[in-house]
């Protein structure tokens, strides 16, 4: 009768990790063979089999007696914590039967049941920090050179990848941990978030949350592996999450935007992608960078000089990967809010500034939509600053359009339509959001078919609220007051803004919650919405 080798990883611990096939595997064998804290934790487990547990480092001798007893007949366990292949007994095996001049086919069969391995294992109790490409570096120099270990940790560290230190350190083995946080700390900032997880899924199970710098203050053991996030790794009530892709664009006012799903998958939103361009240069990580509108170029250049030095926590962060890769940058400019003349000097900076892969697309909303590969926001917003354009940023924020006031002839109410792009403008929502501002009666920029819309009118506003922009049953807003005196306005509709904010839907229009709520900030709507009865097409089918 021939023997068996059933390799088996077990998992991290606890019998509810064990897969079925490894619980079976344990059932049909005659022998168990592993290190004496293994066969304790799965000594429920074990019915008549008989046991040979050795020490931790008699790896090799486990294996040898496992072949030996296999080659007499005996249907033999090996078990490994984790995944057996993973610094497990798997190849420690098969090195031995090789040397004994083993053969598939007429050898000893051999079976290797995969476990939950302890990246994985750790990486659950944490959150979700191997969303991204990952590694495994085992810190023993048990079996492997200093000098090789030293190597993988520096290229996995210049390369991004988010590392699983295994076998960090020992009693006797202190200086490795050390030595591989100096390495690291060369390529990621001192911030970047790191998880210690001791005895996951068994007893004594600890997870400790830290980062890399300050990770040597705390506990670190034999039982523990230490989990290195990559440069987009973030903390999350008290979770460490690695997003599944780069952050791909810059944003005016936030130092991160994320991408919606339907975004990420857009081909426009991944510069780098092979097919997008000609001089592909190999891809290296991003810069995410808070700019603020309102500042100067002299505060702008003030700001970037902070973030190089150091100051400003969140963007040297990024910076201290030195990695740059472009990103599109995506922002909006105009002339003004009022203005809506450019000068020659104006389209001039733009064609600069967008170059010849840039794109400038003119849209329905009164500004110029500027999306541009860039590793420098910063100076494109000076440029454009320089150039006296209102520059803002695009996506789910509030855009004031305004009208151009008969070309500042009728200036009354502009004061007004400035300090509410000043205070509101660019304000991030639940969903894009339109205010419409007219300076009189004529109101023929169609401020009443935005979301929010007033009309200056005889010394005073109209409030609109409401509209539905787009679709077959668009409509305008509903007129919810008349003559809300000009000290009066910028607040109303703060607080309007506000409300909305707070209590919208995430992706809810205005005119949606409008109508959910029934009562924004005392005005109350109308169902007035026309019912339409629509025709068959005359045409027949
Ligand atoms: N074959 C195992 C790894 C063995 S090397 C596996 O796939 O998981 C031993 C190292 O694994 C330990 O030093 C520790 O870094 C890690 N490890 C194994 N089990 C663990 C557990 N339950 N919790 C945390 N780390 C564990």
């Amino acid at each position: 009768m021939k023997g068996k080798l059933l390799i088996i990883g077990f998992g991290p611990g606890s019998f509810q990790h064990i897969t079925e096939r490894a619980r079976e595997a344990i059932q049909e064998s005659d022998i168990i063979i592993g290190y004496k804290t293994y066969v304790e934790l799965i000594e429920g487990l074990l019915t008549t089999q008989e046991i040979i547990s050795t020490g931790m480092t008699e790896e090799v001798s486990r294996a040898q007696e496992a072949v030996r007893q296999a080659e007499q007949g005996k249907k033999v366990a090996v078990i490994s914590s984790g995944d057996a292949g993973v610094y497990g007994m798997a190849g420690l095996v098969y090195e031995v039967l090789i040397e004994k001049g083993w053969k598939k086919d007429t050898g000893v069969e051999v079976e290797v049941i995969p476990g939950i391995s302890a990246i994985n294992s750790c990486a659950s109790l944490l959150g979700a920090p191997i969303m991204h490409d990952a590694c495994t570096i085992s810190l023993s120099d048990h079996l492997t050179p200093w000098s090789l270990i030293e190597k993988r940790i520096t290229a996995a560290a210049e390369a991004d990848f988010v590392i699983a230190l295994y076998n960090p350190k020992s009693g006797r083995r202190t200086r490795q941990i050390e030595e591989a946080q100096t390495i690291l700390l060369k390529y990621r900032s001192p911030e970047t978030p790191v998880g210690l997880v001791k005895s996951a899924y068994r007893d004594r199970q600890t997870v400790v949350m830290t980062n890399l710098i300050d990770m040597l203050d705390h506990e670190i053991g034999m039982l523990t592996t230490v989990i290195i996030g990559n440069s987009s790794t973030f903390l999350y009530d008290g979770l460490m999450i690695t997003p599944r892709g780069y952050q791909r664009k810059y944003t005016l006012n936030q130092t991160v935007q994320p991408l919606r799903p339907h975004q990420r998958l857009q081909k426009e939103a991944e510069p780098w992608a092979l097919e997008q361009r000609d001089d592909v240069k190999p891809l290296k990580n991003r810069t995410v960078t808070a700019i603020s509108v309102k500042e100067s170029p002299r505060e702008l250049a003030e700001e970037a000089l902070q973030m190089i030095v150091g100051e400003n926590q969140g963007v040297s962060q990024d910076l201290m990967v030195k990695q740059d890769i472009q990103s599109i940058f995506e922002l909006a400019v105009s002339p003004g809010v009022a203005n809506k003349k450019f000068t020659a000097k104006q389209m001039m900076t733009l064609s600069e500034i967008v170059g010849e892969e840039g794109v400038m697309e003119y849209t329905q909303d009164h500004y110029i939509k500027l999306q541009i590969l860039t590793s420098n926001p910063n100076e494109i917003v000076e440029k454009l600053a320089a150039a006296s354009f209102l520059v803002a940023p695009v996506g789910d924020v509030l855009t004031v359009k305004a009208c151009d006031f008969c070309d500042g002839e009728k200036k009354d109410s502009i004061p007004y339509v400035e300090e509410l792009q000043e205070r509101l403008g660019g304000m991030e929502l639940p969903k894009e959001l339109k205010l419409g501002v007219n300076g009189c009666g004529m109101a023929c920029y169609g401020a009443v078919k935005e979301d929010i819309g007033i009309v200056y009118r005889k010394g005073g506003f109209d409030l609109f609220l409401g509209a539905k922009t787009a679709g077959r049953s668009a409509h305008p807003g509903q007129i919810v007051a008349e003559g809300i005196t000009p000290d009066q306005i910028v607040g109303v509709v703060e607080r309007i803004v506000q409300e909305y904010k707070q209590k919208a839907y995430p992706n809810e229009r205005f005119y949606k919650f409008f109508k959910r709520v029934k009562q924004v900030q005392g005005f109350v709507h109308q169902d007035i919405t026309p019912k339409i009865k629509i025709e068959a097409a005359a045409c027949g089918e």
